[in-house]
């Protein structure tokens, strides 16, 4: 049997008339940046994200970068965030000449934990980049009154998390800005690059729109120093499509986890031998109670120990995996100049050693399940690798 890590082609053939119809659309028009799709678009996803604005931008990165221009943070300023994480959390923050700093993440979430956060802020401290890692949001209440307190600007890195909530508040509606990523693999993927920033604010809203345009306004007149960091229409286009589709892929994906969490009990494999997402109760509907959050499960990661080991025999077996992330960003050659050096961050020094995503995508069957998790409770129980 064949688990790919993600299919696309699957998602594809499954709503193939309506995306076909929806590019066709476009050329057409001849209507390639921005235009009606992306103003569309815009409408759908700030209402989607609980949000009063959107502005398309050409990438989840670029959507992180021109929040931080929108705000004039660059050289002499520092953000707080996580350092397991994408690259381009931290590489955004770098780019405009500010520093990142670092706090570790809680081990159970992989969120970055808000109770450092404080230990961290100087007079240079002009923002905190939070990161909603895997699909499920980090703990924003307190984010946001040491923000408040300190007078920061919180931008919600929700590359992966769109849809996902906090105690009834979806990702990217918290903080002063929130940002989306619509590159291919993630739950919400276009057809190549493309972003998104939302903001509750219109006076940030309009700087955006001007900001992704060269900072022109009007045309010819340039008021900002911003660059080209515009959304094409064939994305919008997709994006519109597949955001109908995204309710359905998202309960799909919650179903496949409580479905990976059984297996794993029948399987005899406990939490001491695979160590499961941690879930907010109200995604589990077996679990009392309900903290009205919902974990999205843009991946699906697992820890245990051999992990390297696990990967190489569940690849023999066909079944694809990915590491999210191998390296944190205080240890990457690139951010050598902050004078890191490993043990700064244990615990997501650990998760970067531990951790393995699983095949998670809503088109994944009982079969595929039950084939995954059975190959690794025949690895996890062979004596070498207990
Ligand atoms: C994917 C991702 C990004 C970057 O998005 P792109 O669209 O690939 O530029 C940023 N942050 C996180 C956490 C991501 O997962």
């Amino acid at each position: 049997m064949n688990v790919p890590l993600l299919d696309l082609k699957a998602q594809y053939q499954a709503i193939k008339p309506e995306i076909d119809a929806a590019v066709r659309a476009v050329f057409e028009s001849q209507y390639f940046i921005l235009g009606p799709e992306v103003v569309a678009c815009e409408k759908a996803i700030a209402e989607y994200s609980q949000a009063a604005h959107g502005c398309g931008v050409s990438s989840g990165t670029d959507a992180l970068v021109i929040a931080l221009m929108n705000e004039g943070i660059g050289a002499g300023d520092e953000v707080i965030t996580t350092p397991y994480t994408f690259f381009a959390t931290a590489g955004s923050i770098a780019r405009t000449g500010a520093k990142p700093v670092f706090v570790d993440i809680d081990p159970e979430t992989y969120n970055l934990r808000a109770d450092q956060i404080e230990g961290k802020v100087t007079a240079k401290t002009k923002a905190i980049m939070v990161v909603h890692l895997y699909g499920l949001m980090a703990d924003m209440d307190p984010v946001m009154e040491i923000a408040k307190r300190h007078n920061l600007v919180v931008i919600e890195d929700a590359a992966q998390a769109v849809g996902s909530e906090y105690k009834g508040r979806r990702a990217g509606s918290i903080g002063d800005y929130g940002c989306f990523s619509f590159f291919p693999s993630k739950n919400l993927g276009g057809a190549g690059d493309g972003g998104m920033v939302v903001t509750q604010d219109a006076a940030r809203a309009e700087k955006l729109a001007t900001m992704r345009n060269h900072g022109m306004k009007p045309k010819y007149y340039n008021k900002y120093i911003g660059g080209n960091f515009r959304l094409d229409a064939l994305q919008a286009a997709v994006i519109n499509v597949k955001l109908k589709h995204l309710d359905d892929w998202s309960r799909a994906r919650q179903q496949n986890a409580l479905r990976y969490n059984r297996l794993f009990e029948e399987a005899g494999l406990g939490t001491e031998l695979v160590t499961r997402p941690w879930v907010p109760r109200s995604t589990d509907p077996s679990q009392a109670g309900d903290c009205s959050c919902r974990h999205i499960f843009n991946q699906y990661v697992i820890r245990v120990k051999a992990r390297d080991a696990l990967r190489s025999y569940l690849s023999d077996r066909g079944i694809g995996t990915e590491i999210y992330y191998p390296v944190p960003l205080h240890l990457q050659e690139c951010f050598a100049y902050l004078g890191h050096r490993a043990g700064d961050f244990p615990e997501s020094e650990k998760a970067a050693d531990e951790t393995v995503a699983l095949p998670i995508y809503p088109e994944l069957t009982d079969e595929q399940a039950g084939y995954v998790v059975a190959a690794i409770a025949t690895f996890l129980k062979s004596d070498n690798n207990a």
